[in-house]
């Protein structure tokens, strides 16, 4: 269990290192390691199971270490948050070494996650960036959509960045429509993930078509279809939101919550 506290006055423990979105097998098959001390530089990062965690950044090396989504495959749910913290924080302390207002090198702080600029005093926190993803349903059936960078048969929910100034629930309507020119009616909230690729929040969506037509840009989407629960596509990963929403819809719909089309 992940317990959201940072290490402090700790000098050992155990070690995850991540080059490039890669992260370090250790003796066990996890992603931990034994450091009794911790090397230098390395970010405290939580306590998993009691037993503090520091993440080490590496910048070379680890082309032959399993990357983010291998590992959320081959490891049970419950290190789901861990993998996602590490990957996440090393992304952020890869990409904000210097000050993004007056670009002199920054310097890391102790006691939170934080960079901050002896230059101007301008401090940054860890990125986050708000995605909707949503299951677009019309009774039964559900709306699937692929990539063209998905791997050959997949298919999956929509998604897409939330723009600033924009709510939630507006971002919903707008990428539907972009991306399928689908409008939509009800929309219900189901729960939000944190997705480490590098630094999204998703936040799930239900969407009720208010009709059937698609058009796709061919760009964004390579294809979209309707499927119903008897005739399924591949599927996205068991660990990911996207795969719950369909799971949910899938057991509504056998629980005769969802009306058939
Ligand atoms: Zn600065």
């Amino acid at each position: 269990m992940l317990r959201r506290e940072l290490p402090l006055d700790v000098t050992g423990g155990r070690v995850i290192r991540v080059a490039s979105g890669r992260i370090a097998p250790g003796p066990d098959d996890t992603p931990l390691q034994q450091a009794q001390p911790w090397p230098e530089c390395v970010q405290p990062l939580a306590y998993w199971h009691d037993e503090p965690i520091a993440l080490s950044v590496e910048e070379h090396g680890g082309e032959s270490w399993p990357d983010g989504r291998q590992w959320l495959t081959r490891l049970p749910e419950s290190w789901f948050p861990l993998i996602a913290t590490a990957l996440q924080v090393a992304a952020w302390l890869r990409d904000h070494r210097f000050c993004g207002r007056c670009g002199a090198p920054a310097a890391r702080l102790d006691a939170e996650f934080a960079m901050h600029c002896h230059q101007c005093g301008h401090r940054n926190y860890p990125r986050i960036s708000p995605c909707i993803i949503t299951l677009v349903t019309h009774g039964d059936a559900m709306l699937l959509a692929r990539s063209p960078r998905f791997p050959p048969g997949r298919y999956s929910t929509l998604a897409g960045f939330i723009e600033p100034g924009e709510s939630a629930e507006e971002a919903v309507h707008r990428e539907i429509h972009e991306e399928v020119g689908v409008s939509v009616g009800r929309i219900r909230y189901y729960r939000s993930q944190a997705w480490p690729f590098p630094h999204a929040l998703m936040l799930g969506f239900f969407a009720e078509a208010a009709s059937r037509r698609i058009r796709i840009d061919g760009i964004e989407i390579a294809d979209a279809a309707w499927f119903h629960p008897k005739r399924l596509p591949q599927l996205p990963p068991p660990y990911s939101i996207s795969r719950a929403l369909i799971e949910t819809h899938l057991a509504e719909v056998a629980d005769g919550i969802v009306q058939r089309s």
